[in-house]
């Protein structure tokens, strides 16, 4: 079967990775297809559109598996081992087929900080039903998969609010 289905990579400085995958999730829910977003970094900015999930039912389902990332030193591994297992997460979902459109969110920083490989990556990819859409977001992205990537964006911060003090907005921030 030919693949319809493409490899799609929000990366950058700017804000709007992440939210843009939601956007995509969006429209694509309005066709009634199905969609998955693994999140691979736990943050406190997450919330809404965990929230939001549960109003569409069976057609969205959303998995906040990854650590913290809290580059402390003394839990490298068990973030290593939070990673490892939510890349296990998605492959399993990639081999199920069950989804059309899949992202998966900050996936960009396991590979960077070499908890993943990026062979495995691309293999998993490439392994995925013809039809299925996948997303990646996060800064950094590796060159294999900007490579093996149908359609890259690179989101360029001009002005943050956070530059000039102001503090994280609820439903638009998390
Ligand atoms: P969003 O989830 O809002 O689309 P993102 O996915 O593009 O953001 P991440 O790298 O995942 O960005 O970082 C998430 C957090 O970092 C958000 O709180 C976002 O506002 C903040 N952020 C993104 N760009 C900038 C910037 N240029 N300066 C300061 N903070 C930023
Ligand atoms: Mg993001």
């Amino acid at each position: 079967m030919p693949r319809t289905g493409l490899l799609i990579v929000n990366t950058g400085e700017g804000k709007g990775k992440t939210t843009a995958a939601l956007g995509l999730a969006f429209r694509a829910l309005g066709h009634g297809l199905r969609v998955c977003m693994i999140q691979f970094i736990k943050g406190p900015w997450n919330y809404g559109e965990q929230k939001a999930a549960q109003r569409f039912g069976d057609l969205l389902e959303i998995h906040t598996l990854g650590g913290g990332f809290t580059w402390d030193s003394a839990n490298l591994a068990e973030d290593t081992r939070l990673a490892r297992e939510a890349w296990d997460f998605a492959k399993q979902t990639i081999a199920e087929a069950r989804h059309d459109l899949l992202i998966l969110d900050e996936l960009t920083y396991l590979i960077e900080y070499r908890m993943i490989a990026e062979g495995e990556v691309l293999e998993a990819l490439r392994s995925r039903s013809p039809g299925m859409h996948v997303v990646i977001t996060g800064r950094n992205v590796s060159q294999g998969l900007l490579h093996a990537a149908d359609l890259v964006t690179e989101m360029q911060s001009v002005k943050h609010p956070f530059d000039f003090g102001v503090k994280a907005q609820r439903g638009i921030e998390y």
